[in-house]
């Protein structure tokens, strides 16, 4: 039963993955080394506090703040 979950084969959910995979990255939530940044901390200004960025420590990637 291990090549069957849910109805679908191993062989669609590694094609649905891999396209899933591909959104992340061009949308640049997923970088190159395969880290989805779920550990991300904000960086905030030390003057204001502002939220400048947030940082990932798995990957030291510094990723966009969305609004
Ligand atoms: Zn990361």
């Amino acid at each position: 039963m291990s090549e069957n979950i849910k109805g679908y084969d191993t062989e669609t959910l590694g094609l649905r993955l891999s396209l899933l995979v591909g959104s992340l990255r061009a949308s640049g939530i997923l970088d190159e080394g395969g880290c989805i940044h779920l550990n991300a901390v904000p960086v905030t200004s030390v003057v204001d506090g502002e939220l400048l960025a947030k940082l990932c420590p798995n990957c030291d990637k510094q990723l966009p703040v969305h609004s």
